[in-house]
């Protein structure tokens, strides 16, 4: 399978050779012909199996005909290093195309996104929040657009997200096509899916599992005793070598950092992936602790 066989426009055809991409991904090969063809789609596909380009692709193909200077496209996403990665990958894929997209989210000034908007572009890529605040002051006109795409819907639930997204919604003509990429589907975000797309195709591609010989368990412990919990299991397992990995840095450093003290302890309080991530040494009771970039608030 090449990319030649989806019959795109030569334009997407370059940016798809700059970028050295000589075959499609098995969820590229899955999902771009429905997405072409104008189907909803559901997708459970990690980042990195190259899902962007299933739904960058036919937003390009689109929109190669038809108006310029309105918004067609809605794009959103959880956080705003995704949305900058979605854009990137509209720039490179779409660089024959003039086709523009622009980045919406918190934390940075809008005076630049209003004026952006006030140009006219054709997709717009948005976290939920600014992008509603946009809608509400005027800036942002949803009324023209033909695609939507929601991107890690199970991290827009857990960012809490969800109600912003359906007000979101609201702004959009109901006539669209609509795709939804999610690494889980929680029954909110079945909902979601019921609630907003058209006989989906689904198309589930590069789940992680994993290994057999990783055991799960589940303890629902209220928070004062989780440290006591912790240190319980601790004692039981018999192993030179542990991972915890936890939301906030701050709470692991206040509850957890003084009980493990004198146990061979070491945390890495960094947050990934601005700092390499060191495997424990052998041999050595190790705390590793693993912040991910965009926590609640970062994102937006
Ligand atoms: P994504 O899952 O969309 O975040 O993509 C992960 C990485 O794979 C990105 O760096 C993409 O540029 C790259 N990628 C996407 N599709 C392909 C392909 N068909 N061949 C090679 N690399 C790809």
């Amino acid at each position: 399978m090449n990319f030649n066989q989806f019959n795109l426009d030569s334009r997407l055809l370059v940016g798809i050779n700059r970028l050295g991409y000589t075959e499609p991904t098995p969820v590229q090969v899955a999902a771009i012909p429905s997405a072409l063809a104008g189907d909803d789609l559901i997708a459970t596909a990690q980042t990195g199996t190259g899902k962007t380009a299933v739904f960058v692709l036919p937003i390009l193909q689109k929109l190669l005909t038809g108006p310029r200077n309105r918004t067609r496209t809605l794009i959103v996403t959880p956080t705003r290093e995704l949305a900058e990665q979605i854009h990137k990958a509209i720039r490179d894929l779409g660089a024959g195309t003039q086709l523009r997209s622009i980045t919406i989210y918190g934390g940075v000034g809008a005076a630049p996104q209003i004026r952006a908007l006030r140009a006219g572009v054709e997709i717009l890529v948005a976290c939920p929040g600014r992008l509603l605040d946009l809608i509400n002051q005027g800036y942002a006109r949803l009324d023209g657009v033909e695609i939507l795409v929601l991107d890690e819907g199970d991290r827009m639930f857990d960012m809490g997200f969800l109600p912003d997204v359906k007000r979101i919604l609201k702004h959009v003509p109901v006539q669209r096509q609509t795709m939804l990429f999610s690494a889980t589907f929680p029954p909110e975000i079945e909902e979601l899916a019921a609630q907003t797309l058209r006989h989906p195709k689904r198309i589930t591609i590069g789940l992680s599992r994993p290994a057999r010989t990783v055991a799960h368990a589940l303890f629902p412990v209220p928070q004062q005793l989780k440290t006591a919990l912790l240190l319980a299991l601790l004692k039981q397992t018999d192993t030179d070598s542990v991972h915890l990995t936890t939301r906030w840095c701050a709470h692991w450093k206040r509850s957890w950092n003084k009980p493990c003290r004198g146990k061979h302890c070491r945390a890495l309080t960094t947050p990934l992936p601005r700092r390499p991530y060191h495997p424990p040494r052998r041999g050595r009771l190790q705390f590793t602790e693993i912040c991910t970039a965009s926590q609640p608030g970062t994102g937006q």
